[in-house]
């Protein structure tokens, strides 16, 4: 679903990614930890084209991000095209940036009614079926300044998918939130997963990463430096970073 092959990323003499290689297939939870710096949220801003990369490859369900290619060419894609792109890819950051003068439900309905022109009932009624799946049936009449932390992330979480992506990708979801509150925005995760979509987490939750995820990459100075399953790479780390990072999450 999204192949990275050397991916390089700098702001302006500041080299972030220094050759990302990775590949998340359909249908599975792939979380990517590391410290703090190294080039986590950057790599996600690159997958829907917020930031274009320097070098490499990076692909998505098979389409080059932001460009085409013909014969050894590449042409960028136009803003029209890239907006496309994005359509297919929900993301969800540590902030929940929700509308504060919409309702949970306007919040919600908002971009298949701006974005793909879809007609207001149509959008309603999805996007009272998804307030009802992460939980909030009965709040969606409320203001964003009427709902907690775990429940504007959960409307946020509804918000992407109301769009019907093919991928989700969470940065740092849980981490702006009082501790009781992140049970309630992992079950809805853990929900999405078992129901198939494909994710990429960012996470500091190493439960979630063991129990939900199918892989993981530890990246650390814009380089994976140990990837493989959960439950491995967290239980028999082979690298002193990742020895040392896991001895301050875990
Ligand atoms: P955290 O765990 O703190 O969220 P991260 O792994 O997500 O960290 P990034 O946000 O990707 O790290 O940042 C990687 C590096 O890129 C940092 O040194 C940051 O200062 C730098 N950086 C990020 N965005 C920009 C930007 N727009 N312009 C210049 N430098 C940036
Ligand atoms: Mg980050």
């Amino acid at each position: 679903m999204v192949k990275a092959e050397a991916v390089h990323k700098s702001y302006g003499a500041a080299h972030i990614l220094r050759g990302i290689d990775l590949e998340v297939a359909p249908r599975e939870v792939f979380c990517l930890v590391g410290p703090s710096g190294s080039g986590k949220s950057t790599f996600l801003r690159c997958i829907n084209h917020l930031e274009k990369i320097n070098a490499g490859r990076l692909s998505v369900d098979g389409q080059l991000v932001g460009y085409r290619q013909q014969g050894d060419k590449l042409y960028e894609l136009k803003d029209r095209e890239v907006a496309a792109q994005r359509r297919d890819i929900g993301m969800v950051f540590q902030r929940f940036n929700l509308f504060p003068h919409m309702t949970a439900l306007e919040n919600v309905m908002e971009a298949p009614v701006q974005v793909k022109g879809e007609a207001k009932a149509v959008a309603r009624e999805r996007a009272a079926r998804l307030l009802d799946r992460v939980g909030l049936g009965d709040k969606t009449g409320n203001y964003p300044s009427q709902l907690s932390g775990g429940q504007q992330q959960r409307v946020a979480i509804a918000r992407a998918l109301a769009m019907e992506p093919k991928l989700m990708l969470f940065d740092e979801p849980t981490s702006a939130l009082d501790p009781e509150l992140v049970g309630e925005v992992l079950d809805v995760m853990r929900g999405l997963a078992d129901e198939g979509m494909t994710m990429i987490v960012v996470t500091h939750e190493m439960g979630f990463a063991r129990e939900v995820g199918d892989a993981l990459v530890f990246m650390d100075g814009g380089v994976v430096v140990e990837s493989g399953h959960p439950r491995d790479v967290l239980t028999n780390p082979q690298h002193d970073r990742t020895k040392a990072f896991l001895s301050k999450v875990l």
